[in-house]
């Protein structure tokens, strides 16, 4: 059983969202996926997750886009209308919810869309990973936890980036944890394979914006990956590793726009 995660660029329009739908059926190993909020079709717009900070910080034009896109995104898949559910969201910043549980809700509505799309279960991030009460990343009770929960499921589509403390408040990882959502998802379910697909067909040899055309690398040991991914390679948030390493678990990185290019395992 394959756990596959996309990223925001691979979530950012109609045609994107087509493309990973096409992936996810192209192979009946693909039964768990996990998601990122929406991200930017072209450099022009931003990414959901900046435009609700934005707005949980009182940008009423971020807000009202966050809206437009997503209610535009259903429409485009001919999806039913997710208008209730943004509703719900403004009601709660209206009522003074936390930060962690407004800047999650990028993820909470693409799992949403997508569950809808699949026909698969929604699985909320809650049910993934657990946190301190002070917003730490507990790695032994997340993995407790997430082994628990995903056990009602035979396939489902998990909000990235998020889940729990022990008051039941949503909390976030870092920026891109999504990451780490996914390989815990992967250890939890003792998946076969991690896949996780971004806009770049793993990792290459050399930076491409000084060097030409460098040549992709196909294996990297999981040691040199965690290496690449702290000094700052940017294809991987660094915390996706320890829960894949703990069981063995390969790790894919591919391309949604290449998805022949085997990348990097
Ligand atoms: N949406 C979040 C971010 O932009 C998390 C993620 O994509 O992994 O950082």
């Amino acid at each position: 059983m394959i756990v596959c995660k996309f990223g925001g660029s691979s979530l950012s329009c109609r045609e994107s969202i087509e493309r990973v739908a096409e992936i996810v059926r192209s192979n009946d190993a693909r039964r768990f996926v996990v998601v990122s909020a929406m991200g930017r079709a072209s450099p022009k717009e931003e990414k959901i997750t900046d435009l609700l900070i934005k707005a949980y910080n009182g940008d009423e034009i971020a807000r009202e886009e966050v809206r437009f896109r997503h209610e535009k995104l259903c429409r485009e898949l001919s999806l039913p209308s997710i208008t209730d559910e943004l509703d719900r969201i403004d009601e709660a910043f209206k009522k003074g919810c936390g930060f962690d549980y407004f800047v999650s809700r990028g993820e909470y509505l693409m799992a949403k869309i997508i569950s809808g799309l699949l026909g698969m279960p929604f699985i909320d991030g809650t049910e993934i990973a657990a946190f301190s009460d002070e917003g730490r990343w507990l790695i032994k009770e997340t993995f407790v936890k997430a082994t628990e929960n995903l056990k009602k499921y035979d396939c489902g589509v998990i909000a990235g980036f998020y889940g729990e403390d022990g008051f039941g408040r949503v909390r976030l990882f870092d920026r891109g944890g999504s990451d780490i959502s996914g390989a815990v998802a992967a250890y939890a379910l003792d998946a076969d394979l991690y896949e996780n697909w971004t806009d770049v067909s793993g990792f290459l040899m050399a930076d491409p914006r000084i060097v030409d055309d460098p040549a992709p690398i196909r294996h990297l040991t999981y040691g040199e990956l965690r290496e690449l991914s702290y000094i700052g390679a940017q294809v991987l948030h660094e915390g996706t590793i320890f829960p894949v390493r703990e069981k063995n678990i390969p790790l894919n990185i591919r391309n949604t726009n290449e998805p022949e290019h085997p990348g990097t395992t």
